[in-house]
């Protein structure tokens, strides 16, 4: 099973797209980090998309 087919975004309910370490909403403008694997769709430690761009799509937190 893809994960990414059970994961939407929480503010949207919108498709997510992944991209580096990030699943992206386009309509939000929103990145959503993945931590260790895991994606972390809560949306006040979501990334603007601009700033994700910034960083190529990596980041360095820890779970
Ligand atoms: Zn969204």
């Amino acid at each position: 099973m893809d994960l990414l087919n059970i994961l939407a975004c929480p503010t949207c309910k919108g498709p997510l797209t992944k991209k580096g370490s990030f699943l992206l909403c386009n309509k939000c403008s929103l990145a959503f980090p993945i931590q260790e694997g895991v994606p972390n769709l809560l949306p006040e430690e979501a990334w603007p998309l601009k700033k994700a761009q910034k960083a190529c799509f990596r980041h360095t937190l820890k779970l």
